[in-house]
């Protein structure tokens, strides 16, 4: 096969933020040994946004595709581990719950373990779902090892994410990606110049550089100077179904010799949620709330009222409005991060799509002058992918029992997505929850949450019925001994970041 069409020979990233340099090591990883070229440009007067510093386990894979050693990158990030989220007072005050992010339990002659603890509660087993969970067994006694290290244990297929410091992640990620050949380029976009077919032709610097490319991407944050200002992609807003509007931020001491929890914390506030993620030098914590309910002087009291250790720095107030991107991809400029869009970070979602959407950019890479087919095909995959993730996390919300403010009752009225009505429709049938292609967010997360605040179907899936009860009831009990087994056999969080990627405390 012989192709005529020119390919692209240099990309301009503008900004330096994670996204920006996660798409510099992507791309400068793809490019080191050809002559495409690389430049980054970013503004160090405006700075990063420096918030993001809880994952998910696709991040360690994007690590690893990267050929980034997980030890020393643990050691330059300050980085602890993270098995799942512990949700705090989401279904009523003084409730909490987990979810995890591996799977569930064993299937059971083929049937999906959910069913299986459905059907063993119906005949009056009460034994919680999570004690099936090994992510969360491991949480609770604040306990890590690496899966692949308990092979041949009931722990082995555990998943695990990371919790970093954001500002040191964006500099090893950015020394990663000028050793791969990527130039970094100090200097103020000021304005943009066009083709006249509508493509970026050039950017002008403050000090009157010009800079130009064949492709673009656009990292500039929430401003999305590129997509936004230059190609006219508008913000669509979502606030109707996620209506927080603000953060508040605040950083403070963690104790050197405490345990450190494997999990972040979400606790839900009278306008919206708190978070709290153990670092090893320190607590990252924030309130994301919305301004309808409250002032930001008293997010600010609420959020120190919640945090542990002393302040380390002032709070900081970041306003955001949650959405989308009409083109993400636009013409030759891809957005990717806060540009491109933003959910709130109930379930450390971002950085992950910034991932995601590299990834599928790179599956679908367009050469110089092709791109509506691309593009259009692009838009609608990253857009299911906000979408579904937008439902998931409105699902936290709209099924609580909290009507204690007038935040929570709202929640009682709020138009929801239909996507996500249908859903809670169909597994209030027979539990069934049939996982989307490529889905984020499968069926384990979804049983967690639901399960967590208290929702279940109304029977389990009539197969079933030919398991005897007795011997399911023997298999459940068996597997859960083999877990607890496992779990109490591992270390304990702070040992193994000292013992196992050399972490020297205090
Ligand atoms: C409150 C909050 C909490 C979050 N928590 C999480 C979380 O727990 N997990 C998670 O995965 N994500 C989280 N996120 C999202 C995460 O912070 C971002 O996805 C991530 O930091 C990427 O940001 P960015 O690089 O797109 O933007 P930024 O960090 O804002 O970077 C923008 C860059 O553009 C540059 N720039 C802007 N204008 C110009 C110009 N004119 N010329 C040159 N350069 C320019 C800036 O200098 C900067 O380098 C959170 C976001 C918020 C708001």
């Amino acid at each position: 096969m012989e192709s005529s069409a020119e390919p692209i020979k240099k990309f301009v990233i503008v900004g330096g933020g994670t996204a920006g340099w996660l798409a510099a090591a992507t791309l400068g990883n793809i490019f080191r040994h050809s002559d495409v070229q690389i430049e980054l440009v970013e503004s160090e007067e405006i700075g990063i946004i420096g918030v993001g510093e809880a994952t998910i386990p696709p991040l360690v894979d994007t690590l690893e595709s990267l050929g980034i050693d997980l030890v020393e990158f643990i050691q330059a990030t300050q980085a602890t581990f993270k098995w799942g989220i512990r949700f705090e007072n989401w279904r009523q005050n003084e409730h909490s719950y987990f979810h995890p992010f591996g799977e569930l339990g064993q299937k059971i002659d083929g049937h999906e373990f959910y069913q299986c603890w459905l059907k063993l509660k119906s005949h009056g087993d009460s034994t919680p779902l999570m004690a099936y969970s090994p992510e969360s067994l491991l949480s609770e006694k604040m306990k890590f090892f690496l899966p692949h290290q308990a092979m041949n244990t009931p722990l082995a297929g555990a998943r695990f994410a990371l919790h970093l410091d954001a500002t040191l992640t964006g500099k090893y990620l950015r020394d990663y990606a000028q050793q791969a050949g990527v130039k970094r380029t100090l200097g103020h976009v000021e304005s943009i110049s066009k083709h006249l077919n509508g493509n970026i032709a050039s950017l002008t610097l403050q000090s009157g550089e010009k800079v130009s490319a064949d492709f673009y991407i656009d990292c500039t944050g929430f401003k999305g100077l590129l997509i936004g200002n230059a190609l006219n992609s508008n913000y669509q807003d979502w606030s109707e179904s996620l209506p927080c509007n603000r953060a508040v931020t605040v950083q403070t001491t963690i104790d050197q010799t405490d345990d450190i929890p494997p999990y972040t914390i979400s606790r839900a506030q009278d306008a919206g949620w708190s978070w709290h993620i153990p670092l090893q030098h320190r607590m990252g914590n924030g309130y994301v709330f919305c301004d309808k309910y409250i002032s930001d002087e008293q997010a600010i009291t609420t959020l120190l009222k919640n945090v542990t250790g002393t302040v380390i720095n002032e709070p900081k107030i970041i306003p955001f409005t949650t959405g989308i991107r009409e083109k993400i991809w636009h013409k030759n400029c891809l957005s990717l991060g806060l540009a491109q869009g933003f959910l709130e970070p109930l379930e450390s979602t971002a950085i992950h799509l910034v991932s995601k959407s590299l990834a599928l950019f790179i599956r679908m890479f367009p050469a110089k002058t092709e791109n509506s087919v691309l593009e259009n095909e692009f838009n609608r995959r990253v857009r299911m992918d906000y979408e579904e993730i937008r439902d998931f996390l409105v699902l936290h919300y709209c099924i609580s029992e909290r009507q204690d403010t007038p935040f929570w009752q709202d929640w009682q009225h709020r138009k929801i997505p239909a996507s996500l009505t249908q859903r809670l429709d169909f597994f209030s049938q027979q539990g069934g929850l049939i996982p989307e292609v490529e889905a984020l967010f499968q069926s384990t997360s979804w049983y967690a949450v639901l399960d967590g605040m208290g929702i279940e179907p109304k029977r389990y899936n009539m197969t079933l019925d030919a398991l005897d009860v007795d011997k399911l009831r023997a298999s459940l009990a068996a597997g859960k001994l083999a877990l607890t087994h496992s779990v109490e056999t591992q270390p304990d969080h702070r040992s193994f970041l000292q013992k196992y990627c050399g972490v020297q405390f205090g």
